[in-house]
């Protein structure tokens, strides 16, 4: 009896405290202003994806990227940014200086409208859509016997582009703290999208953060790298040669998500890719 009394009680509240949710803060859209939409479908075909992917540490431009493989010649001045990464590169939708992105990104995680979370899923997933399209050029050539060009192009795809089913997809995690504080994870919700669109594993249980440090928004590069150190664990089985897609909302450094690859990676995975939204 009294439980009932105080659960009807807080179902008045909650209906109260939504009524005036919604007068302080209407729904509308963050481009246009549009009622009953956060991101209308107008806005949404206006967003630009990112152009080019590039290698994150030196920013020279490829096909899918990743971080600039060793040098050919030993005393070559380029390349060789991939001795500085677990990961094999990030594979990035957008830039945050697009404003509607920047809007979504911080409405999900500071204003907490996780309706926000389904339109920035799409918006990954028509960019992998794109991603995908050499490997399904690709595969039906290898069908019908390799060509020269197809040969080259080959030789340059990532494994988890090329046998993209196989991926296992983790989210980056947020530790108990930030978790408790914000009532979900942003990447999560998208990483779930992305398997789920294009049946893929999903494990959002075996990558831990144990230890919760500062927000990276706030620090400069070098100690954004000291601040995720030692902060990620890997708590599944061997990952066998798994190839990982690591989903968060948004990379700057690469920190975060590469601490995460060397622990994934010393669990025994193959290639592991970032896949955010945007670049910060
Ligand atoms: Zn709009
Ligand atoms: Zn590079």
């Amino acid at each position: 009896m009294f439980f009932e009394f105080v659960k009807r009680v807080k179902n008045m509240t909650n209906n109260v405290w939504l009524f005036f949710l919604d007068l302080i803060f209407p729904i509308e859209c963050l481009g246009c202003g549009r009622a009953g939409f956060w991101l209308c479908c107008d806005c949404f075909k206006e967003i630009k994806f990112k152009p080019r992917q590039y290698c994150l540490y030196c920013k020279k431009e490829n096909d899918f990227g990743q971080f600039c493989p060793a040098p050919a010649r030993l005393n070559s001045r380029s390349g060789g940014c991939r001795v500085n990464y677990s990961l094999d590169g990030i594979w990035i939708a957008a830039l945050y200086d697009e404003l509607l992105v920047s809007r979504a990104i911080k409405g999900l995680k500071y204003y907490f409208i996780i309706d926000l979370a389904d339109d920035l899923s799409q918006l990954i997933i028509l960019f992998v859509d794109r991603l995908l399209k050499p490997s399904r050029i690709l595969q039906s050539a290898l069908a019908g016997g390799v060509a020269w060009r197809n040969f080259k192009l080959a030789e340059n795809l990532p494994l988890a582009i090329l046998n993209f089913k196989d991926n296992l997809v983790v989210p980056a995690p947020l530790s108990k703290k930030r978790l408790r504080w914000r009532g979900f994870n942003q990447s999560e919700l998208l990483a779930r999208s992305v398997a789920e669109k294009y049946g893929l594993e999903f494990d959002g249980v075996s990558l831990i953060r144990t230890r919760h440090k500062k927000p990276q928004a706030k620090l400069t590069e070098a100690a954004r790298l000291k601040n995720v150190k030692d902060c990620f664990e890997w708590r599944g089985g061997n990952l066998k040669k798994r190839n990982i897609i690591l989903i968060d909302d948004v990379v700057t450094t690469g920190a975060t998500l590469n601490e995460c690859a060397k622990v994934l990676k010393a669990a025994g995975a193959g290639e592991v890719w970032g896949l955010v939204v945007a670049k910060g």
